[in-house]
């Protein structure tokens, strides 16, 4: 008797918790998934493939600072998704519509298989990605209408802090994988239109990703969007116009095969920093990586040229310069604004020491200075110092009795705006950064290298640079007259 009251109290209980209308948040989940063609549909997709092009620009590497972007040109984009299994590819082809000393046509094919992130070679051969490049990818899946929508409808998701913004509702979802992005839906037609999670850049510190959806067509009693733009922090990143939405149809093979399914995630690489002396008073700090620094001794301090790419190479390099003598390292000259190049900017000021650059970089380091790091807390973050900055703007004479060395700006070069680079005249040693590497592929701005060098009547016998390797003058010049270059506009 009494279990059979229980029971009854339970069913009622269950009915009626059935009929309640669903919490407000996830009253905007549900009418989003009845707009993109109802629960039943959305849960049934079994594949999506998606294919279009678009810009995708270089951020960080643009000629000024505050100036256009350099861009990938995405031709042949294919995003394939099996929502079944979580499986996706992506594959796209690219063009550097800018002077680019690489590769200017680049594919790229990566996928996720569950926590595997796999990377496909162009022979074919398939290669384990780090953890982190599958937590992106990851995150990288929910950036669409039907994958965040399937996955806010999972039990196992949380769905909170609703508000109204403008003419949207915002929803906040942790996903049942535990990846959170919030959500914001039309209220007109109650559609999808973003899609944001923030994340850490090693440059520009906590920034969000955001992906809106426009242009909705139907297909296959679904709606799906024709544009997708993504934008990370202020700087667009892609944007994809879809040429075809395909549902349901045969996905290929997604799955990462079973050695690279038993490898280890790849580790990033061991950073090594190397001493090797140049000239008196002059060390050349290389070992691991393509990006190197030059340490110049100065009668009572050590200068550093160069902090690149991010805090960890960047710290490891100011450790090793201030092991070459007993000097105190105070002064560091930051070559230019590139994302690779100003990478230790932080952690430089962190560690006390002056930044040197050129007069066009000012605004963007006292904003890269002042960015907030607190997803991933960097040195500057944890122990917030202000920048000391020392602005060159055509030229400047560093000198004392044991050190001598002129810093010029690099003129009218089409690729680097704020570009310093050092000479020694004792030496005769060029000191610099992306003005030459000997391994590229092509020197597009040699001739307005040789142009400066001319201009400002350096007599240099040695090239000791950032990229690449130590070489004499001369082959320096052989090597930049023997591939194809754009002339000097001087
Ligand atoms: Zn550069
Ligand atoms: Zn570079």
């Amino acid at each position: 008797m009494r279990t059979t009251m229980w029971t009854t109290m339970l069913v009622a209980s269950i009915l009626a918790g059935g009929c309640a209308k669903a919490p407000p948040e996830m009253q905007v989940i549900d009418e989003a998934a009845s707009a993109l063609g109802g629960k039943a549909r959305l849960q049934a997709v079994k594949t999506l493939v998606i294919e279009g092009e678009g810009p995708a620009p270089n951020v960080g590497q643009n000629t000024m600072p505050d100036g256009e972007l350099p861009v990938w040109q995405v031709t042949e984009y294919k995003q394939t998704i099996d929502l079944a299994t979580g499986r996706s590819r992506t594959q796209q082809r690219r063009t550097a519509q800018f002077l680019f000393a690489g590769a200017t046509v680049q594919r790229l094919d990566q996928g996720l298989d569950g926590d595997t992130a796999y990377n496909v070679g162009p022979d074919g051969a398939m290669t384990r990605a780090g953890a982190a490049a599958a937590a992106e990818r990851r995150i990288e899946l929910l950036r669409h209408p039907i994958t965040i929508v399937r996955a806010a409808l999972d039990p196992a998701a949380k769905i909170s802090h609703l508000r109204q913004e403008d003419n949207t509702q915002v929803v906040d979802i942790a996903t049942a994988k535990g990846d959170n992005v919030t959500l914001v839906v039309d209220n007109a037609t109650k559609l999808p239109l973003r899609v944001t999670s923030m994340s850490d850049n090693a440059n520009m510190g906590d920034v969000a990703v955001a992906t809106s959806f426009s242009g909705y067509e139907d297909v296959a009693g679904l709606k799906l969007p024709k544009r997708l733009t993504t934008n990370i922090d202020k700087y667009l990143q892609f944007d994809l116009r879809v040429s075809k939405n395909a549902v349901d149809v045969d996905a290929g093979s997604l799955t990462a095969s079973e050695a690279v399914n038993a490898a280890t995630p790849a580790q990033p690489a061991p950073i090594v920093v190397t001493t090797e002396p140049v000239a008196k008073g002059i060390w050349w700090l290389a070992g691991s990586g393509n990006h190197r620094s030059i340490v110049f001794e100065f009668e009572d301090h050590l200068l550093l040229f160069e902090v690149p790419l991010n805090e960890a190479r960047s710290k490891a390099v100011i450790d090793k310069a201030r092991t070459v003598s007993q000097k105190p390292l105070t002064h560091v000259v930051v070559s230019h604004h590139h994302f690779d190049h100003s990478g230790g900017l932080r952690v430089a000021v962190a560690e006390g020491l002056t930044v040197i650059t050129h007069r066009g970089n000012e605004a963007f380091f006292k904003d890269l200075v002042a960015r907030k790091h607190s997803i991933v807390p960097d040195e500057l973050e944890k122990n917030p110092k202000p920048l000391k900055l020392e602005l060159v703007d055509d030229e400047r004479t560093l000198k004392d009795k044991a050190m001598e060395i002129h810093l010029y700006h690099l003129l009218d070069n089409p690729r680097e705006g704020t570009n310093l680079f050092a000479y020694v005249p004792r030496d005769r040693i060029l000191v610099q950064a992306d003005l030459y590497d000997a391994s590229w592929q092509q020197h597009l701005w040699g001739e307005n290298v040789l142009w400066n060098i001319e201009h400002r009547k350096l007599r240099v016998d040695k090239d000791v640079p950032v990229h690449g390797v130590i070489e004499p003058f001369a082959q320096m010049v052989k090597t930049i007259k023997a591939k194809p270059s754009i002339p000097a506009a001087n």
